[in-house]
């Protein structure tokens, strides 16, 4: 995958050396290239940003830079659709809807926003399957509205909120989306099965929260591990993930139980 970003401090984005991602990169399962919009200025004072039409408080970006930005970098043709790996949407188990043969080989510009749709797993998902990816970082009160009707003509877009509260930018907004999307790429993390028992995974954990995690020694401070989980009894321990999963849901998320088909839900889940 080929994920540019734009924005006017890149150096947030230095954390993408790191970790996971910094070793995707390594590998080349993912390329990432981070862009400076002043770049894209032709004044003394690179100059990104102006007075809103009709009034009112702070400054809006402007669409000049934004506009050659992206004719710039969306004029390349060197990324091509290689995905050969099982993707993270396979091992999820939830239906691929987007036929690789009908996806458009070229990039997809996301616009993080407190106004956009609200950014999910299943919406990671989808992301991790398209070739390219653009994220365009606002500052201020945000991007002249004409920069995403005209981008409109050329690729899809699509604004993305990660929570309702308001960010200083869209940079931390697009690292929280690259890491999201990144970590399920093939290839990216040891077991991809891993990404199918995550919290609000759609396939097998039925969008329910992971329950609570342990690991060595079995006993520390006076509390011990749960004994199922030393018993060796793999479908007990199934059964105990599972109830947990449930009972931490309904306590901290009772609105994700109305995602939970109910065709999935046995006697024991009710009883949770
Ligand atoms: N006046 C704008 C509004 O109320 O919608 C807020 C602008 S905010 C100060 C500046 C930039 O931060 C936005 O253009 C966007 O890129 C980013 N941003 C802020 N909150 C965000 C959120 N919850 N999700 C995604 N991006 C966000």
């Amino acid at each position: 995958m080929r994920i540019d970003i734009i924005s006017i401090f890149p150096d947030y984005f230095a954390p993408l050396d790191l970790s996971l991602i910094g070793k995707a990169r390594a590998a080349d399962i993912l390329d990432v290239c981070v862009h400076d919009l002043r770049s894209w200025t032709h004044d003394r004072h690179n100059t990104v940003d102006d007075t809103p039409y009709g009034g009112g408080p702070g400054m809006v970006m402007k669409p000049q830079p934004w506009g050659e930005a992206l004719d710039e970098i969306t004029a390349r043709d060197d990324v091509v659709t290689a995905d050969t790996g099982e993707s993270a949407v396979a091992a999820s188990g939830v239906e691929d809807t987007g036929k690789a043969s009908e996806r458009p080989s070229g990039p997809r510009l996301i616009l993080p926003t407190p106004s956009g749709v609200p950014f999910t797993q299943a919406h990671a998902l989808r992301l991790s399957q398209e070739p390219w990816l653009i994220f365009a970082c606002g500052r201020y009160e945000g991007i002249d509205s004409r920069v995403l009707a005209d981008a409109a003509t050329r690729m899809p877009v699509e604004e993305i909120s990660i929570g309702d509260y308001v960010l200083g930018g869209g940079e931390v907004a697009t690292l929280v989306m690259v890491e999201t999307v990144a970590r399920l790429l093939p290839g990216v993390l040891g077991n991809a099965q891993s990404v199918a028992e995550d919290s609000f995974a759609p396939g097998a954990m039925d969008n329910l929260l992971e329950g609570p995690v342990y690991t060595k020694p079995a006993s520390w401070r006076g509390l011990d591990v749960p004994p199922v989980l030393l018993s060796g009894d793999h479908g007990a321990v199934d059964r105990w993930r599972r109830d947990e999963a449930l009972r931490r849901t309904v306590r901290t998320r009772p609105d994700l139980l109305e995602r939970i088909d109910p065709a999935h839900l046995d006697e024991r889940d009710r009883e949770v």
